[in-house]
């Protein structure tokens, strides 16, 4: 087909010559950069998209990771922190004791002849019991207080900013409320009764000394009668 190159008399022919051809160099070169642009959008939007999924894995990876940090602090049986959480607190407290004094007491409490609950009722009743003691421990102390489960019918307290008298009292309302609780296996009610023992962080003390302190007076309380509370 012809090409049509006048309409009355205008020159509509394409353009020609050296200044049109430039032109059309430039128009060619504008829309390639115009397409490139556009792959360039259409990346960022596909990397923002990997990025969100990316954000999306690594919080979910954190919360993860926290989750295995409770469990691996946490005693499967009470939900207590455990022997672990014990010590890391505990080397926590001593550092803040050492640095800024005040009163801080560390308890041993064990159930009496806990050995025999589970003779007589079978071991789930001991969990159950140990579970309702762990309940009512935690229960009855204060946020700023520490109980864990030191390991098996056993647990381990700290009272910090809690002087010695006051410390006493704490423990004693401690294993009142245990022997008055209301413990039932198979419908009957069961007394259970704990001994504790209690010792004072002394400045200049090392950790491990209170807590055979605490220790001794634990086993003292065994040996004079058990359902009492000795202190160091
Ligand atoms: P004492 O008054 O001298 O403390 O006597 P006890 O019987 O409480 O102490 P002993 O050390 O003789 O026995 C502790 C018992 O606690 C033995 C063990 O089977 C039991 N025990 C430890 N951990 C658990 C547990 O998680 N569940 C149950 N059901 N029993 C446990
Ligand atoms: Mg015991
Ligand atoms: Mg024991």
């Amino acid at each position: 087909m012809a090409t049509i190159t006048s309409i009355h008399g205008a020159d509509v022919s394409p353009p020609h010559g050296p200044t049109h051809a430039r032109l059309r160099q430039l128009l060619e070169a504008l829309h390639a950069q115009q397409h490139t642009e556009q792959i360039m959008q259409a990346r960022i939007v596909s990397l923002q998209v990997e990025l969100d999924g990316y954000r999306k894995r690594l919080q979910r990876l954190n919360g993860l990771a926290h989750q295995q940090q409770r469990q691996a602090l946490t005693d499967v049986l009470t939900k207590l922190p455990n022997r672990r959480a014990w010590e890391l607190r505990l080397n926590e407290a001593l550092a803040c004791h050492r640095r800024h004094g005040g009163d801080l007491q560390l308890a041993f409490l064990d159930v009496d002849h806990f050995k025999r609950i589970n003779d007589d009722f079978g071991h789930p009743a001991g969990d159950k019991a140990l579970r309702l003691i762990a309940r009512l421990l935690a229960s009855r102390l204060r946020d700023s207080d520490f109980l864990a489960r030191y390991g098996g019918e056993e647990f381990a307290i700290l009272l910090p900013n809690t002087g010695r008298e006051a410390g006493y009292a704490v423990l004693s309302e401690l294993c009142k409320s245990i022997e008055s609780a209301p413990f039932h296996v198979r419908g009957r009610r069961l007394r259970i009764t704990c001994s504790a023992g209690l010792a004072s962080f002394s400045a200049g003390e090392s950790g491990v000394d209170t807590l055979r302190r605490a220790d001794q007076a634990l086993y003292r309380a065994k040996r004079n009668g058990r359902n009492r509370l000795e202190l160091d």
